[in-house]
């Protein structure tokens, strides 16, 4: 299957009827709330998606996206590169009352006016997520512990919450 550059939006109702299965990106270029967090530009969002109606009638969104960010250590302010990866098993909504009654296993997903999925909002979402509340190297590989002569490791130094720049950006 060849590499797409994938809608930004989505009907999951025909897509799930046509049993539609994507592997695809997303340029990492248009995820404007991650790159306020990673440094990177240039790299893509690998996403692969299927589109399916399970035994109930519920349409089901599953798989799996990663890519690449580049944060700065809290410990050593030295750059470093983290693998993001996520899975997902969604099944779109209309409203709130929806998402109460689907099975535990899914996520909701709600629908915009269009009745279409914002496909990219939702990965990225997923991706920001992952990355942690306090970006550190494994300890093998941070300079800090290396050069550290006090024992101990340096208080964290006082650099913006990347959560609170998502907040204002939201
Ligand atoms: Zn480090």
């Amino acid at each position: 299957m060849k590499n797409l550059k994938l809608p930004l939006t989505i009907d999951p109702y025909r897509s799930a009827q046509r049993r539609l299965e994507y592997n695809g990106y997303f340029e990492l270029i248009g995820l404007a709330r991650l790159l306020a967090i990673s440094e990177k530009a240039s790299e893509q969002v690998n996403v692969k998606m299927n589109f399916d109606v399970d035994e109930q009638g519920l349409i089901v969104i599953s798989g799996n996206a990663s890519t690449q960010v580049s944060l700065t250590c809290q410990r050593c302010n030295e750059p470093y590169e983290l693998e993001l990866n996520v899975t997902f098993i969604y099944s779109p909504v209309k409203n709130e009352e929806g998402a109460e009654h689907l099975p535990s296993e899914y996520d909701a997903v709600e629908l915009d006016e269009n009745g279409e999925v914002n496909l990219r909002d939702l990965m990225e979402d997923e991706l920001i997520l992952e990355i942690p509340l306090i970006p550190k190297h494994d300890l093998k590989d941070c300079s800090a512990t290396a050069d550290s002569t006090w024992g101990k490791l340096p208080e964290v130094v006082e650099k913006p919450n990347p959560f609170d720049m998502l907040k204002q950006l939201k």
